[in-house]
C-alpha cells in the first residue's frame, strides 16, 4: 500500500484529502499543529479501512519536520506521496502589514513546503516513484487586495513547484500545483457575507468550491493515470481565473 503525508491534514481542504486518498487504499499520516488531528486520523482509520496516523508537527521548523519524517519512516518504511497543503493567512494592507505578520505566512506557507518536500525527497527518489502536490492558490496568479504575504507565499510554491519537478523528473517523480479558487473551509468561513457574495458572483459556475473539489483533482495529479503531468499548476476555481 502506498503511504501519503497530508500537511495541515486536520481540518478543511487537507483533510478532504486525506478521506479521498483512504479510499483509494492509501495509508495516511496526517500531520497538523492543532490537536483535532488525532480524532481525524481515528475517524479515517475507521472510515477506509487503512493505517492512519496523527503526528503533530510544525511544518515551518525544520527539524521539526526532520525529525518527524525519522519517526514515520520507523512506522510505514517508505513514503510515496506528499501533499503540502498547511497554510495560514494574516491578511492586511501593506501600509498596515507589520514584519511578523509578512514572516510567519512565509514561514509556514513557502518554508514549510521546502522543509516537508526536503524532507521526503530521498526517499522518493532512490524509490524511483513520488507524487508531489503542493497546494497554492489563484491569489499566487492573480494577486489580492490586502494580501500580499499570502500572494507572495503562494507564487512562490508555483516557482519552486517547477524547479523541483525538472530536478527529480528523471526518478519518476512528479511535482505539480493545485491552485485553489475560493473554498468553503474555516479560512474563508470569518469573511464578512457582503465579500463572500462578490466572489460568488465572480466564479462562473456560480458556487463556492468544496475541500472535495480539491480532493478529487489530487486524487488525479497522484495516480498512474497523471504520469506524464509534472511542473504544472491546475486552478480549481469554478473558472474564477482563466
Ligand atoms: P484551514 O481550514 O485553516 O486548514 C489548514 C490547517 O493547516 C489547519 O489545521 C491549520 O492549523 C494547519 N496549519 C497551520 N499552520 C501550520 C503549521 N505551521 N504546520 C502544520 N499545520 C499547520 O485551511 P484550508 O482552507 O483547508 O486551506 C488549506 C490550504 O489550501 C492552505 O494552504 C490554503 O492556503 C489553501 N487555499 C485555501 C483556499 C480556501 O478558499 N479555503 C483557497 C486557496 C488556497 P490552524 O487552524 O491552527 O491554523
Amino acid at each position: 500500500m502506498k503511504v501519503a503525508i497530508i500537511t495541515g491534514g486536520a481540518k478543511g481542504i487537507g483533510k478532504a484529502i486525506a478521506q479521498k486518498l483512504a479510499s483509494l487504499s492509501i495509508n495516511i499520516a496526517l500531520w497538523d499543529v492543532i490537536d483535532e488531528g488525532e480524532e481525524s486520523a481515528k475517524e479515517i482509520a475507521t472510515t477506509h479501512n487503512v493505517t492512519s496516523t496523527f503526528y503533530k508537527v510544525d511544518v515551518s521548523k525544520y527539524n521539526n519536520v526532520m525529525d518527524t519524517v525519522k519517526k514515520l519512516l520507523d512506522d510505514f518504511k517508505k513514503i510515496d506521496i506528499i501533499i503540502n497543503n498547511a497554510g495560514i493567512t494574516r491578511d492586511g494592507l501593506l501600509l498596515r502589514m507589520k514584519p511578523e505578520e509578512w514572516q510567519s505566512v512565509l514561514d509556514v506557507n513557502l518554508t514549510g513546503c521546502f522543509n516537508c518536500t526536503k524532507a521526503v525527497l530521498k526517499s522518493m527518489t532512490s524509490q524511483r516513484w513520488g507524487r508531489i502536490v503542493n497546494i497554492s492558490s489563484v491569489v499566487g496568479i492573480t494577486g489580492n487586495f490586502g494580501q500580499s504575504n499570502y500572494a507572495a507565499s503562494k507564487a512562490g510554491i508555483i516557482g519552486f513547484t517547477k524547479c523541483i519537478a525538472k530536478e527529480v523528473a528523471k526518478r519518476n517523480v512528479t511535482a505539480n500545483v493545485i491552485a485553489p479558487g475560493f473554498i468553503e473551509t474555516d479560512m474563508t468561513s470569518s469573511l464578512p457575507d457582503e465579500i463572500k457574495e462578490a466572489y460568488q458572483k465572480q466564479i462562473p459556475i456560480q458556487r463556492m468550491g468544496k475541500p472535495t473539489d480539491i480532493a478529487n483533482a489530487v486524487s488525479f495529479l497522484i495516480s498512474e493515470d497523471a504520469s506524464y503531468i509534472t511542473g504544472q499548476v491546475i486552478n480549481v476555481d469554478g473558472g474564477l481565473v482563466m
